[in-house]
């Protein structure tokens, strides 16, 4: 249990009943009490942060992040992640080609890296950059290429979908690889396609309908929670995706933290 400084096991077995005394009752809201002021001491991950636009690591100190995703957009982003990991422990690189990024060479360019790093992203699909034909098939090339790499090293993927989720979803198909889909407001019979397939969705602190449909839709195991730093939100707030989760299916925030971090190192491969 590395997220709780306290180490302190926690949790009853939940069970209720009406017999159950004013003591034992008073004494198991207590115990909520506890799980919520064990939080305090809790650190979280962001499955999804741009480091190399923040550009500093004083954000993982400041905001409880043990463990952080740090995708790339292109090469120089890349090139600043692994630098920055030198310093760091918590961060964990991501090599990829951002959907807005239509410059198939940046993936040769950061071709010599793969070994360096722990998985592949932020690649996708954007067809609200990509609007003519020609653009999304470039975009598109890109995307396919760096799902090669992934499946050839066996690398978990970081995908961005907007307004592009069944072409998301169809060429995902294609490729034997791990993808944890970032931020996800699409269609939610094409989420649950990808739900089967054993994708991983990740939450940001910022809510909606769908996301919150999706939240109760997707299994525990499957979901994340990130910031998308400095894009979405501060890490600072990603306890409000914890709670939201906590909320949307009824399970303590300290569970699901526990659970969370257990997905982590699923996706990962390793332990984060
Ligand atoms: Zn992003």
């Amino acid at each position: 249990m590395y997220w709780n400084s306290s180490g302190a096991e926690k949790g009853g077995d939940g069970k209720h009943d009406a017999s159950q005394s004013f003591a034992s009752r008073r004494a198991e809201e207590g115990r909520d009490q506890q799980h919520a002021a064990s939080l305090v001491d809790t650190w979280y991950f962001d499955a999804h942060m741009h480091l190399a636009r923040i550009g500093s690591v004083d954000v993982f100190g400041m905001c409880r992040i043990r463990t952080a995703i740090c995708v790339s957009e292109h090469e120089k982003d890349l090139k600043k992640v692994l630098s920055m990991a030198e310093a760091h422990r918590g961060i964990v690189p991501f090599a990829g080609t951002h959907p807005r990024v239509l410059d198939m060479s940046d993936i040769e360019r950061q071709a010599s890296h793969i070994k360096s790093v722990a998985g592949i992203g932020e690649v996708g699909l954007d067809f609200t950059v990509a609007r003519s034909p020609e653009l999304r098939a470039v975009q598109m090339a890109i995307f396919r290429a760096w799902l090669q790499i992934g499946e050839a090293y066996g690398k978990p993927v970081v995908v961005h979908s907007r307004h592009a989720e069944k072409a998301v979803l169809a060429t995902l198909r294609e490729y034997r690889v791990v993808a944890a889909i970032h931020a996800y407001s699409g269609p939610l019979d094409v989420a649950r396609e990808l739900i089967k397939m054993g994708h991983y969705f990740s939450f940001p602190p910022v809510s909606s309908p769908i996301r919150a449909k999706l939240m109760r839709l997707a299994p525990l195991e499957r979901v994340l929670v990130e910031s998308d730093a400095p894009y979405i939100a501060s890490p600072c707030r990603i306890r409000r995706a914890i709670s939201a989760i906590s909320r949307e299916r009824g399970i303590p925030e300290d569970r699901v933290v526990d659970a969370l971090w257990t997905n982590l190192a699923a996706f990962l491969g390793r332990a984060p």
